[in-house]
């Protein structure tokens, strides 16, 4: 060997002779290119003190060609040489390790490690929460099985692997479960990063979903006990939301006086953000209004709701024309479309024809401007409808370019709309209806329904907790929903009464106990100030009540439990009806006495959801076989029926379809919807003549007419019905659109394989 060969080795010897230096090449290594001071940081040293004493190390590998400085970036870097270095010191560390019989572990951070089983014992404590005793014999069982393997590193995530084998043999399950971690598998990233593009959603949307992963995940391992989270993964019951379980509510119901005059102040624990002062005019307000769904849209997984919108927004109109109104009003549409839609919720608001009875003496909440006349709610009775005129007119004309499916609009139809001294405006809303079926109805002329409030999700609420309007059907909200597989209860039942019963409440107690928890989550959470806009304080309450607030006990497949209990379906007979209507009378007296004995407002709704329609149908499938299952959309597509229990394509007359839903509606005090699909083009004023009808002849509570529609990005035009093309200029870039469950949806955007499938066969 030539001496100027040797000199190389004995110069890079020479280099690293240094602990400092090692460590410097190993920190590029793993964590490099760094900068002159990132490297002194991790490292420990004093910046100014040490400052020359680190220079001198960084150039002794700098100048055998060990560390390179990139120019470009400014930041130091390893080379080839630097890292054959850093892997040969390992090796050496190895060896002398193995020499002395210890074994060793191969750390993330290119450092070899003696193993310390104390490491384990300890980790085992303080993530699993063991006690000492058990760690320690736990680590040392992990020792001893390590000692025996013929590998040559350990790793960190191979000892994880061991620890959890030996929990689970040892009978330890549940401390095993604590260990887990949580996450996504490389594959399902890919598939989320596809689904986004294919559904034009933007990159929010994958972290959001990766995000919605872990929680679910985190929920079902640590949060719910163990029988309850075993009945939401095999299917018995289904967990609206979870990803969101133990963060947020899934609905509020918004008090806008509250905003008007200046008593919310939205994120005013924001150290970082401006706070807001109370609106001096319109412009003010429904920015503000705006501002306000923004602000929850983080705090709320589904659906936010405006009540009373033009009876509220009545007092800032005064002195305005109809022309700056208007272009007001547009400008908020536009500027809340957008809320929500990522995780298919949105923004709702209710509409008045006239001010109803309960607001009438109510003072309102109006800008200085507005001059000291008037007083009450009922003084602004001509400015309400004024402002749903030219809200209709608004939504009307944004819709006539492309469809605007958010904010969704309720027009609250009461007693004063069978009069007929205000077609004029409900034909304009019934437009809407007419051209884009966007317009949803309650029917609130019975007297017993005056204050109940509706979702465009099919959500209700009513005064039923304190009694008192205010407070039980506004600042509150839906904590989360749980939907009960009614026909797996039939199946175990195999038609025996008495353990069809027996069952649901067993079925039910599961999914109180669930909604118990989430109640306690988010008051958790508003504690700890992670919900600063709903614990805003009010009179020292918070803005958003939380116990007055409700979770929701869902039904899923009445219809199918029905046949496979009785064997026929709710639409063939009375007799189904009655045993349907007897079943959900026992499950509501239930829900009520829980309800009672845990303090915990909760309600029932017939709105169960998309996901939990399919993925429950499809678990029965496979736990009982094709038999004993009773489902709708066939071998190929089978799910539940999920809103009603009338079938999608059973050919059945308005009337009759009423003649049934009316039966269920006023048995379900949490929600309900009847969609009414229109096949062919009807005017708004046989609409109107139709809405009247029901409300007045049928208890159809909540309800909306339904199209197809075909949208042209090219021409901005919409069509009705399922196109391929476009009429007008024959390209075939066509967006369909169709109510999935409650709201439209682009065809591309829906889950349901068996209502689509429907679809595209109509
Ligand atoms: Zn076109």
């Amino acid at each position: 060997m030539s001496r100027k060969k040797s000199k190389i080795s004995a110069d890079i010897f020479d280099a690293v002779s240094a602990p400092t230096r090692i460590q410097t090449l190993r920190l590029l290594a793993t964590r490099g290119p760094l900068t002159y001071s990132e490297i002194m940081e991790m490292l420990n040293f004093e910046p100014t003190k040490d400052a020359g004493k680190f220079v001198y190390h960084l150039k002794n590998l700098i100048n055998v060609g060990l560390v390179s400085f990139d120019k470009s970036i400014k930041k130091y870097k390893i080379t080839d040489l630097g890292l054959m270095v850093v892997n040969f010191s390992q090796d050496l560390e190895e060896y002398a390790l193995k020499k002395a019989g210890k074994m060793l572990v191969r750390t993330s951070r290119y450092t070899i490690e003696e193993f310390d089983r104390s490491r384990i014992a300890e980790s085992l404590m303080e993530e699993a929460g063991l006690p000492q005793d058990l760690a320690n014999k736990i680590s040392s069982e992990v020792e001893e099985r390590l000692l025996k393997l013929p590998i040559r590193y350990l790793t960190a995530p191979l000892i994880r692997e061991f620890v959890n084998a030996i929990l689970v043999e040892s009978g330890l399950e549940d401390y095993r479960h604590k260990l887990t971690r949580l996450g996504m598998p490389v594959h399902d990233v890919k598939k989320t990063v596809e689904e986004a593009s294919q559904k034009h959603f933007n990159v929010n949307f994958i972290r959001s979903k990766a995000g919605r992963r872990v929680i679910t995940e985190y929920m079902l391992l640590n949060n719910l006990p163990r029988e309850v989270a075993d009945a939401h993964l095999s299917g018995q019951i289904h967990i609206h939301n979870p990803g969101f379980w133990v963060l947020t509510p899934s609905t509020i119901y918004h008090d806008l006086r509250m905003l008007f005059s200046g008593t919310l102040k939205t994120q005013h624990v924001n150290p970082y953000v401006t706070p807001v002062s109370p609106p001096k005019n319109l412009v003010d307000a429904v920015m503000l209004t705006s501002l306000l769904t923004k602000f929850f849209e983080g705090e709320i997984s589904e659906e936010q709701k405006l009540d009373y919108f033009n009876v509220f927004l009545a007092p800032f109109v005064v002195k305005r024309t109809d022309e700056e109104v208007k272009r007001i009003l547009k400008n908020f549409l536009v500027g809340v479309n957008p809320i929500g839609f990522e995780n298919l919720g949105g923004v709702s608001l209710s509409v008045e024809v006239t001010v109803p009875q309960h607001l009438k003496k109510v003072v309102a909440v109006k800008p200085e401007e507005t001059g000291k006349e008037k007083n009450c709610y009922e003084d602004y009775e001509e400015e309400a409808r004024k402002v749903l005129s030219l809200l209709l007119d608004a939504f009307l004309e944004l819709s006539n370019k492309k469809p605007l499916f958010n904010p969704r609009i309720i027009l609250n139809f009461r007693p004063d709309c069978l009069t007929g001294k205000y077609d004029e405006i409900l034909l304009k809303a019934h437009k809407l209806a007419s051209a884009y079926g966007t317009l949803f109805i309650a029917n609130l002329t019975r007297e017993s329904e005056t204050v109940s409030s509706y979702m465009a999700n099919g959500e209700k609420v009513e005064a039923n907790w304190s009694k008192d309007w205010e407070i039980d059907t506004l600042r509150v909200g839906n904590l989360n929903k749980v939907s009960l597989n009614l026909p797996r209860v039939a199946y175990e039942a195999k038609k025996d009464d008495e353990k069809l019963f027996e069952g649901l409440d067993k079925t039910l107690e599961l999914a109180v106990r669930a909604l118990e928890i989430k109640s306690m989550e988010i008051g958790e959470r508003m504690r700890q100030g992670l919900l600063p806009n709903l614990s805003s304080q009010i009179k020292n309450e918070s803005y958003f009540r939380l116990n007055h607030s409700f979770g929701t006990i869902s039904i899923l497949g009445l219809n199918e439990a029905v046949k496979s209990h009785l064997g026929y379906e709710v639409y063939e007979d009375l007799m189904p009806q009655h045993f349907a209507i007897k079943l959900l009378e026992h499950l509501t007296n239930r829900v009520e006495s829980f309800s009672k004995k845990l303090g915990l407002r909760l309600s029932v709704s017939q709105i169960s959801d998309v996901e939990a329609s399919q993925k429950l149908a499809e678990y029965d499938v496979e736990k009982y076989g094709w038999s004993t299952v009773y489902v709708q959309g066939g071998k190929e597509h089978p799910y539940y029926t999920f809103i009603t229990p009338i079938p999608d394509d059973l050919e059945i007359s308005l009337d009759e379809k009423f003649r049934i839903e009316e039966k269920f509606h006023p048995l379900f005090n949490g929600g309900h919807f009847t969609q009414i699909q229109l096949e062919d083009e009807v005017s708004a004023e046989k609409l109107l003549k139709q809405t009247k009808r029901i409300c007045e002849e049928y208890g159809i509570e909540f309800f909306a007419y339904s199209h197809i529609l075909s949208y042209c990005g090219y021409c901005q035009k919409t069509f009705r019905g399922y196109l391929k093309k476009c009429p007008e200029c024959g390209l075939a870039d066509i967006t369909i659109y169709g109510r999935e469950a409650t709201n439209y949806l682009p065809l591309v955007w829906w889950t349901h394989k068996g209502r689509k499938s429907l679809l595209k066969k109509a």
